[in-house]
């Protein structure tokens, strides 16, 4: 990392870098070929990572958890996107929306995820819903003091089955200036829950062992302490965790285009073609040239936006320019270095080819890249009514 960090910083990179070396980097190739984690392997991870107080780091140490503010959860998240989230997220990293839990929700949910006896999914997706979040179908309707949820979700990721998931479902229509619009909840959903059913998903080819689930909701009933936060503003506490794990993205993707950016200059300074190392081949070297300008720029923009955030002046466009940014400079990288590696690039010996798979999906999840240019784009609009 080429920019200036403070001791504090440095000594948190040490203990993650350690960390990874020692837990994380010697299974990558194992889980990639098996395509999942073995649960021994997870378990220890999570262990390790309790021992190493790096689980749940980035929660207020007034709950239990590290109490890392988010510059120095940017360089812990920067060296987690080395690695593949199959193996990372056992290290865990509960979602911030927990903070909004409130009276018993906190002992049943927030705790014990800051302790590692729960874990949870952020369920916002549907199979119809998916950059459309309005489209979304799963709703929930009073019955008494109660809720009645129904409809499903899909591509909710997380390391292993969880024990609830955080659930956004339609709680009815406001009517707004620019029309009706759903209103929309989040509820704390326990797995086990009649009529809950989840089963794993697809396969992904990006982070292969990362497993992604399907929900479905048949009139679940739900109490009227399983709502997270008010009634009504789920979007803002989606908002919320969407507008942090674009910067996550960030920190994830200059990271993994670090990686890949050593193994590049590794061959272009070894590789020889026509009698010298092909990084001196102009085609080549400026490629390196590249990539070095990328990640800087990657570095210098999820730093700014972190500051914002430990300043609490951060806006949805800054996390937008960071996701964007980022996303797209690792897959350019990512291209480069198969390209620079030329057929070995492609080998399944070579860990190229799972680098750049695994990249692909940073540009879709969290929010497209399209999806993160409307809200650039809304944010230089919309100030001039247009
Ligand atoms: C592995 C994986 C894990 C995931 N984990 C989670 C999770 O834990 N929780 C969760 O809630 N979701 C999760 N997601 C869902 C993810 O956030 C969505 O896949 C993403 O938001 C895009 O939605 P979609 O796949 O339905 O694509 P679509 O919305 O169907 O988009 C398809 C294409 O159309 C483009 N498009 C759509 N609308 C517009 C527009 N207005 N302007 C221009 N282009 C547009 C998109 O940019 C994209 O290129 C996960 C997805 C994957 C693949």
């Amino acid at each position: 990392m080429d920019i200036v960090l403070s001791h504090e910083n440095e000594m948190i990179l040490e203990t993650v870098r350690a960390f990874m070396e020692k837990e994380i980097y010697p299974h990558e190739e194992e889980v990639d070929r098996l395509g999942y984690v073995p649960k021994e392997l997870g378990q220890q991870i999570e262990q390790q990572s309790i021992e190493a107080g790096l689980y749940s780091a980035n929660l207020p140490e007034s709950v239990g958890g590290g109490g890392l503010d988010y510059t120095n959860m940017a360089v812990v998240e920067r060296e987690y996107g080395k690695t593949s989230h199959a193996l990372h997220s056992w290290i865990g990293r509960p979602t911030e929306l927990l903070m909004a839990c409130q009276g018993d929700q906190i002992e049943r949910y927030l705790t014990p995820c800051v302790q590692a006896k729960k874990r949870e999914l952020f369920a916002l997706t549907e199979p119809e819903a998916g950059s459309d979040v309005m489209a979304m179908k799963t709703n929930a309707k009073r019955d008494g003091d109660d809720w009645i949820l129904n409809g499903s979700k899909h591509f909710i990721s997380g390391p292993t089955m969880p024990d609830f998931a955080i659930v956004f479902a339609a709680t009815g229509i406001d009517e707004t200036p620019r029309g009706p619009r759903k209103r929309v909840s989040a509820f704390l959903v326990d797995v086990g829950t009649k009529g809950f059913d989840i089963s794993e998903g697809n396969r992904c080819v990006s982070y292969r062992g990362y497993n992604n689930y399907q929900l479905f909701f048949s009139n679940v009933r739900l109490g009227p302490d399983q709502m997270l936060g008010e009634e009504g503003k789920g979007l803002e506490l989606s908002g919320k965790w969407l507008g942090m794990g674009r910067i996550w993205v960030g920190a994830t993707c200059a990271g993994k285009a670090e990686r890949l950016y050593d193994l590049a200059v590794d061959w272009a300074a070894n590789r020889k073609q026509f009698g010298k190392p092909i990084g001196q081949f102009q085609a080549t070297g400026f490629k390196l040239a590249d990539m070095a300008i990328g990640i800087k720029t990657a570095d210098l923009l999820v730093m700014d936006a972190v500051a914002k955030a430990d300043a609490g002046t951060l806006q949805d466009a800054d996390a937008a320019m960071v996701k964007v940014y980022c996303s797209e400079m690792l897959n350019r990288v990512a291209d480069d270095t198969v390209q620079i590696y030329g057929g070995m690039g492609l080998m399944e010996e070579m860990p190229i080819q799972r680098l750049w798979r695994d990249s692909r999906l940073e540009r879709i999840w969290d929010g497209t890249s399209e999806i993160q240019r409307h809200i650039i784009t809304r944010s230089i609009l919309r100030p001039l009514g247009a």
